[in-house]
């Protein structure tokens, strides 16, 4: 009972009978635990990137002038991937709490998909993984750009955190229609990694789901990226699924659509 902490809980508890005294003070104490939890995988999932780009910077600072410069960009790639990743988590984070409360407004507009795409990709240095690029050109869809870049984003990191280092993600994009002929774009994001069983291929957008230790290894995560890519694809008109073999080797295909448009596209805006 020394778990509620208002004077107003406490005048409730007294007046109910013991055993309800005892189920609320349970339930509150596997809240806390639930809350301590989830701070403590938080923290360690922010800590990672962290850890990676204060090596990176760490061994510039020692030895920076005593390597070549292609290894100096290499660190330098590393690093900076490291930030994209730190601010991907927070990013997830904050949108799976406004979701709940106050979502950002959608701001949907047209816009190219060969340029937006490839835009993205330049400015993510993946210093393990080769990318490679299959977009058809003069497309033009319809999307929130803040939002189609975290998708984007969430999908990439998945792909280069769950396959082998060294490995090919391949992005395509073409056009697409749904069963009632609705004009589409479809997005898939494709790695050769330890795959999905397909009994777990329906839970995994849902929030802070996780494939089991013996499936994905020792990779960490917050189980939020799905969820907010669910989110954000269906808030402006798509469908996101993944096809996979769920077997060593055969990877994913992580598949999303989103409206084409005929208007031309407006003109860029800046980064938010
Ligand atoms: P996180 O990666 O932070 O745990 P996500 O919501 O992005 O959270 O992904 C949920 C889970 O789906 C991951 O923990 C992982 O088990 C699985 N997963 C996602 N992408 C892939 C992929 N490309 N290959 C294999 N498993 C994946």
């Amino acid at each position: 009972l020394a778990f509620f902490v208002d004077t107003t809980a406490k005048a409730q508890v007294r007046s109910h009978p013991v055993s309800l005294q005892l189920t609320r003070a349970t339930e509150q104490q596997q809240l806390e635990a639930m809350r301590d939890q989830f701070l403590m995988s938080i923290s360690h999932e922010l800590r990672t990137p962290l850890t990676e780009v204060k090596g990176y910077v760490n061994l510039l600072l020692e030895y920076g002038d005593k390597i070549d410069s292609s290894t100096r960009t290499t660190f330098l790639q590393s690093a900076s991937y490291g930030c994209d990743e730190f601010e991907l988590i927070i990013a997830n984070m904050l949108d799976t709490a406004r979701l709940g409360t106050s979502p950002r407004p959608l701001r949907n507009q047209t816009l190219p998909l060969e340029t937006t795409i490839l835009e993205i990709c330049e400015n993510i240095h993946f210093p393990e993984h080769t990318l490679q690029l299959d977009l058809q050109p003069d497309l033009i869809f319809c999307a929130d750009r803040q939002q189609f870049r975290q998708i984007l984003r969430n999908l990439l990191s998945n792909a280069s955190k769950y396959s082998p280092s060294s490995s090919i993600i391949r992005v395509s994009a073409s056009e697409w229609e749904d069963e009632s002929g609705q004009p589409l774009v479809r997005i898939c994001v494709q790695d050769t990694g330890a795959g999905i069983p397909p009994d777990a291929v329906a839970l995994l957008f849902q929030k802070f789901s996780r494939l089991p230790r013996d499936v994905q290894g020792s990779t960490g995560g917050t189980g939020l990226g799905l969820f907010i890519c669910k989110q954000f694809v269906e808030g402006m008109g798509g469908r996101i699924w993944v096809e996979s073999e769920g077997s060593a080797g055969q990877g994913s295909c992580f598949y999303f659509t989103l409206p084409r448009s005929v208007d031309p596209p407006h003109a860029q805006e800046a980064e938010i």
